[in-house]
């Protein structure tokens, strides 16, 4: 792709030091009702024993998109596209993001962000200028170790709570691989997401090939015990689904 036609800004300048490890030209199920692309950011702080990112994870790659390219497809897609979606990798772990969100603004797309929360004040700073959020909420605080292999659970409440504050259009979901979160753990973070002001959950089925941890278990429950649980999560959220 070439990047002539994209006028030099110190705001493109700003957004051109975002890694990007990926994109997405176009899906429907990234962004609520609207067609988007989806933009991979390189780079995670955590390290989810099921993630299927792994190429994402290092600060770096080889693989990386250069931003003016991305902005150049962009460009191309004006009127095509709704929505573009900043995913990862960990898009708050980087400074520009903001700019890089402005830019996407600035040619006339809505903005969302897929993310973890480990940044609360990035996220913070950048909240204003998304219109929507899918937050992937890991465990309670107290078991991030377990599933993430870092002590970001506080960290990534706090990003909740600003979310839950600010009024943005989000969901908030989790990932769930039955033995690491079993279903007491599950429920018990429910009930606390609801407690938190939570009103619409998704529940992902964790899927185990090429994860992070390549001798992770398959995840497995018993189809009437799987249901029993998406009753009870159904009664307690006014929205809730899974996929
Ligand atoms: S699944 Fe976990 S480790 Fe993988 S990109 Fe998402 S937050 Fe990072």
């Amino acid at each position: 792709m070439s990047s002539a036609c994209i006028p030099a800004t110190s705001e493109n300048d700003q957004a051109a030091a975002l890694r990007v490890g990926g994109l997405t030209p176009m899906t429907t199920i990234d962004f609520p009702d609207a067609l988007s692309a989806v933009i991979f950011t390189q780079g995670c702080n955590l390290r989810c024993q099921y993630c299927q990112n792994t190429h994402l994870l290092p600060t770096r790659s080889n693989e990386q998109l250069s931003w003016q390219d991305v902005e150049h497809f962009l460009q191309q897609r004006r009127g095509l596209l709704d929505a573009v979606v900043f995913s990862g990798g960990e898009p708050t772990l980087q400074k520009a993001l903001l700019p890089a969100i402005r830019s996407v603004r600035t040619l006339g797309f809505q903005t969302g962000m897929h993310t973890a929360g480990t940044s609360p004040s990035r996220f913070s700073q950048v909240l204003a200028h998304l219109d929507w959020v899918g937050f992937d909420i890991k465990a309670l605080p107290e078991d991030y170790r377990e599933i993430t292999g870092t002590a970001s659970g506080d960290a990534c409440w706090r990003s909740l709570d600003i979310l839950l504050d600010s009024g943005t259009n989000h969901e908030v979901r989790t990932t769930v691989h039955w033995q690491l979160l079993p279903p007491e753990k599950l429920i018990s973070l429910a009930e606390q997401l609801y407690q938190a002001g939570v009103r619409r959950f998704v529940l992902q089925n964790c899927r185990t090939q090429h994860c992070f941890n390549t001798d992770i278990s398959p995840s497995w429950l018993d189809e009437q015990q799987k249901q029993a649980i998406y009753r009870e999560l159904n009664a307690l959220f006014p929205e809730f689904s899974t996929r």
